[in-house]
């Protein structure tokens, strides 16, 4: 590329930056102001403007600006900040954006393919300009975060995951594909928003539902390999466990919000107990929630307890779920155990409020995952006091807005006792001159990492051994330090080295287990990652030169 397109290609945009050489050689002399501003330069620009915003809608809008104009810039800002930045271009300030997608659209990003794309999906495929895509992140918009049916306005989340692969795991932005199926909205408000970007239809379901997914997978692995790996993001809860199930085995895929979130709870868990020194075996687990991320959780923190020596029925016993029904459990009145649920079912009298199952139960831990804000309230955080002298209080539901309770809350209501993390980000809390750090379970912490390790090692087959393994993997990365400032995952700020980690770890887990076909075996695997990570870095579009001696290629 020459001339003015190199300036307006993100991937090749160098901003202010080009030298006067590349301008004259490149054709876009004069196209420029004459000054010639460093990437370090553009960046703290960058950190001007996005101070000078009084809103994160604002910082979110901007920020995407800057990643459709020069994505090396916006990467090393992000990289640089993302404890400032995550919470914007993901959880929290995603959601409010898929909120308003078509107010904020501004340019086109990933693909788009639709209910009426029946038996053309590969063709679709095919017009992705790049050729070597290796992960996809794919919604249908049915669940987006805690705020139900947002339709194609969904796509924010695929587009800030693979944001968060690069800037978490250093993956390649160009191996990285957003992919909304847009089969139609049950959300009639999106339906008849002018600006809605979908299909103003209802959802469509059953058997050209499934086809077109089925579709979709063979058209991927047509287009772009076996190993391309497919993560499943915000899939409404019935499809969610189906596909899971599905497609776990024959293709190279997991899905988020099941697995991923599994991981990092149980990561949470495991440091959590190292607080509260309580073994696995004596603690019980109580769920707010049955849904995609509490069975996800539930049945790999069975797999957790079993790896403690717990028979798997033992497991069983120490998990209850609450569904919107009330507690779980064999022969309930109300009906509604089937599925996943079946499996946590318990022996025991129904109880409908969550406050009277923690006190029927005295539960060690309480995780909420259903969406419902406030659902820990004052009784059941002091009762979760009087019960344990450290309870476990996870908030895990998404955005801030949905979260069963806030830091503070837990804190104050326990005395200063709870071991505390969420699912959105919460401030530091002061209690009685003591300084908190809520922990945040957020799912970043697992699948960049995850996801590297997969297209690195060529793992074709993610299995539940593999998440236990990132679970423990995270959970070894959380200092006594960190413990101590009230932390049950490694700060925010680190987390590109804990994805590395992870990564990492991941990797010699697979290949001691058969689970890595990337042959030979790298000898060592750090220096193998480090050597394909993303540089963000600008190029310099000057090939090196260099002369010959005098006489050589003379003619006579
Ligand atoms: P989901 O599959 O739709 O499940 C929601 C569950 O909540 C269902 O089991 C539902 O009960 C239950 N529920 C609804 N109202 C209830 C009530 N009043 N009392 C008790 N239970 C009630 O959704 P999901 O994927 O599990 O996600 C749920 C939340 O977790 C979202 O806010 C999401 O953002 C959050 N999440 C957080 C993380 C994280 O922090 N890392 C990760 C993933 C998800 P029924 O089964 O009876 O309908
Ligand atoms: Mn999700």
């Amino acid at each position: 590329v020459r001339g003015v397109d190199i300036m307006r290609d993100p991937i090749l945009n160098k901003g202010m930056a080009f030298t006067l050489e590349e301008r004259q050689l490149l054709g876009i002399h004069g196209l420029l102001p004459p000054a010639l501003l460093t990437q370090d330069r553009q960046a703290y620009q960058v950190m001007q403007n996005f101070y000078r915003w009084d809103n994160d809608l604002d910082r979110f809008i901007f920020l995407m600006g800057l990643q459709d104009r020069d994505e090396k810039l916006f990467y090393r800002t992000v990289i640089e900040n993302i404890e400032l930045m995550m919470p914007i271009i993901y959880t929290p300030t995603v959601g409010l954006a898929c909120q308003k997608y078509g107010m904020i659209f501004r340019k086109p990003r990933g693909l788009y393919i639709t209910i009426h794309d029946l038996g053309h999906v590969y063709d679709i495929m095919c017009n992705w300009p790049i050729d070597d895509v290796k992960a996809i992140v794919v919604t249908d918009g049915e669940r987006i975060l805690g705020l139900g049916d947002l339709g194609a306005y969904g796509m924010g989340i695929p587009i800030g995951k693979l944001s968060l692969y690069t800037a978490c795991a250093g993956i390649q932005p160009h191996s990285c594909l957003p992919i909304t199926i847009d089969v139609g909205t049950n959300n009639e408000q999106i339906r008849n928003d002018p600006l809605y970007i979908g299909l103003r239809e209802p959802r469509v379901t059953g058997a050209l539902y499934d086809q077109l997914i089925d579709e979709f997978m063979e058209a991927v692995v047509k287009r772009y390999g076996k190993n391309c790996l497919i993560q499943f993001e915000d899939f409404g809860n019935h499809n969610a466990f189906r596909f899971l199930e599905k497609y776990r085995e024959k293709f190279c895929t997991f899905n988020d919000d099941i697995q991923g979130t599994a991981a990092v709870a149980v990561a949470g868990v495991i440091t959590s107990l190292m607080v509260t020194g309580k073994p696995m075996k004596d603690n019980v687990f109580v769920f707010q929630g049955a849904g995609e991320a509490s069975i996800g959780i539930a049945k790999l923190l069975c797999k957790a307890i079993m790896a403690t020596g717990v028979s798997h029925q033992d497991a069983l016993d120490q998990v209850w779920l609450v569904d919107s029904r009330g507690l779980i459990v064999k022969d309930r009145p109300k009906g509604g155990v089937t599925g996943e649920k079946l499996l946590f079912a318990k022996k025991h009298a129904p109880v409908d409020k969550l406050e009277d199952i923690v006190t029927a139960i005295k539960p060690t831990a309480i995780i909420g995952a259903a969406a419902v804000p406030g659902a820990f309230n004052e009784k059941i955080l002091t009762d979760m006091g009087k019960i344990n002298d450290r309870p476990i209080i996870f908030a895990l539901s998404n955005p801030t807005s949905k979260a069963e309770c806030t830091a503070e809350e837990a804190y104050r209501a326990t005395d200063g006792r709870a071991v505390f993390a969420s699912g959105s980000p919460f401030r530091s809390v002061q209690y009685k001159g003591k300084t908190f750090y809520p922990g945040q379970g957020n799912n970043a912490y697992i699948f960049p990492g995850l996801a590297l390790a997969i297209i690195a090692a060529d793992i074709r087959y993610v299995t539940e051994d593999i998440f236990l393994a990132a679970a423990e993997s995270l959970a070894r990365m959380v200092t006594k330090g960190n413990l101590d400032e009230g932390r049950v995952y490694p700060p925010l700020s680190d987390i590109r080295c804990v994805s590395l980690k992870l990564a990492e770890d991941i990797i010699a887990f697979a290949y001691k287990n058969n689970l890595a076909f990337r042959y030979p075996q790298p000898s060592n695997i750090k220096a193998f990652l480090d050597e394909m990570i993303y540089d963000t870095d600008y190029v310099s579009y000057i090939p090196p030169v260099y002369t010959w001696p005098e006489t050589a290629g003379k003619t006579s």
